[in-house]
């Protein structure tokens, strides 16, 4: 064990010397700015996470010899006379923006707070290896009148911390936490209120529901929940996870119109207990594995439909409602694609449809065996956390072990002939 620990240690030196040190810093004019410091020059930096070219437009570097350029899918810093450089700085635009299969980097709440994502700024000299773990040193400066919350603390000024896998989000701003025993929260005030009593008073009770069947949590998971007033007419609603934490964020206008409606307000509740579920899957290792979603959103999908039915009497219908909404949803995407091409080929809301199904079953065959579905989420995360590749074979060799191999069999063929499977899932 210490020998394993030790090789770790050095492999994040090795690869670490010259991996550039990340200042943020926020000042007393509400402007961001990003400073990358590195030990040796180097010609290029390029970023761990491109989801899209949005960097180019966004930032604008301080130094007129510096560009930001997208090539080929990923975006880069460069010198324009092609000179080395040891370091750089960028004036940032802190506002949202929905990036694709990506955190937000800036989520703004109604009085001006902030989140941001810490891993948006992971860039390494040349290029980042995908599949190796860096580590980044991360410091942030922030006005004396504003607090900030890191990984579940509160702190002022000048804050340091290191950024691995896929970061944390940041709250930076005036409004202190909220602490109850189950969890952390910042709560946009200006959120419509049957919004705000659902967050208040659902929520909580999900997550409880989760400490209960599926473990308590090593640390109280935060809440971050923003809201945004524009007048703009594009409405949106993002919400995810991160390793102990949960966020969702509104933008546009005409919230209170879209929650005044009960079904509505029954969708958003279903959508609380689904992110809860992601915390209580995944607390502090990632097991996704986005060519085989079906495991965790399909999964959250099912944790979401037995936590509403357990602490929300009045949506027991709606939960009712939207199994059969799955059973159709994923017939229809069955005839366009099997399960293991769904995200590949655009189709990721199949993991949700059919997901759901798959986990509905193998919760009814756990049952029968005098199983539990807690448990084998347990077992996995476990397995996972000593050194199981997250994905679909353990998840399968788990489902193998403790329940059948034929019951197995039946998710395999979920996977790769959706349509012609599925009959025989719901039997
Ligand atoms: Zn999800």
């Amino acid at each position: 064990m210490k020998f394993a620990l030790f090789i770790w240690i050095l492999s994040f030196q090795a690869f670490g010397t010259n991996i550039p040190r990340v200042f943020l810093e926020k000042n007393k004019n509400q402007e961001w700015f990003v400073s990358f410091e590195m030990t040796q020059e180097t010609k290029q930096l390029g970023f761990m996470r491109n989801p899209d070219g949005s960097r180019v437009k966004r930032w604008t570097s301080l130094d007129p010899n510096i560009e930001l350029i997208y090539r080929d899918g990923k975006e880069y810093i460069l010198s324009k006379d092609r000179k080395p450089f040891t370091s750089v700085k960028f004036r940032l635009t802190p506002t949202y923006i929905a990036l694709p299969k990506e955190y937000a980097p800036f989520s703004r709440y109604s009085d001006g707070g902030i989140l941001f994502h810490d891993a948006r700024f992971q860039v390494c000299p040349l290029e980042c290896k995908v599949d190796h773990k860096y580590l980044w040193n991360f410091r942030l400066q922030i006005p004396p009148n504003d607090l900030a919350v890191v990984h579940g603390k509160l702190r002022k000024k000048a804050i340091a911390w290191q950024v691995k896998d896929d970061g944390s989000l940041i709250y930076v701003g005036k409004r202190s936490p909220r602490r109850s025993n189950a969890m952390l929260s910042i709560i946009d005030p200006e959120l419509p209120k049957p919004l705000l009593d659902a967050l208040n008073n659902e929520l909580p009770k999900y997550m409880a529901y989760f400490a209960e069947t599926m473990g308590v949590l090593d640390t109280p998971p935060s809440l971050f929940a923003s809201f945004e007033k524009i007048k703009s007419n594009s409405r949106n609603q993002q919400g995810g996870v991160l390793p102990g934490q949960i966020f969702m964020h509104w933008t546009g206008p005409n919230l209170d119109k879209v929650v005044a409606d009960e079904n509505a307000i029954l969708g958003l509740k279903w959508f609380f207990a689904h992110e809860a579920a992601h915390v209580y899957q995944s607390p502090s290792v990632s097991l996704y594995d986005n060519q085989h979603a079906w495991i965790h959103e399909g999964g959250a999908e099912l944790l979401a439909y037995l936590a509403l039915q357990e602490v929300t009497p009045s949506a027991k219908n709606y939960a009712k409602k939207r199994y059969s909404v799955f059973v159709s949803k994923c017939r229809a995407k069955a005839e366009l694609v099997d399960l293991k091409d769904a995200t590949k080929k655009g189709q990721f809301k199949a993991h949700y449809d059919c997901g759901f199904l798959i986990h509905y079953a193998l919760k009814a065959s756990l049952d029968r065996r005098g199983g539990s579905y807690y448990d084998l989420w347990a077992k996995y995360r476990k397995a996972v956390e000593r050194g199981k590749e997250p994905g679909r074979e353990t998840f399968l060799e788990i489902v193998a072990r403790e329940t059948s191999k034929g019951f197995r069999k039946k998710i395999d063929d979920m996977i790769n002939n959706t349509a012609e499977a599925l009959p025989r899932l719901l039997q």
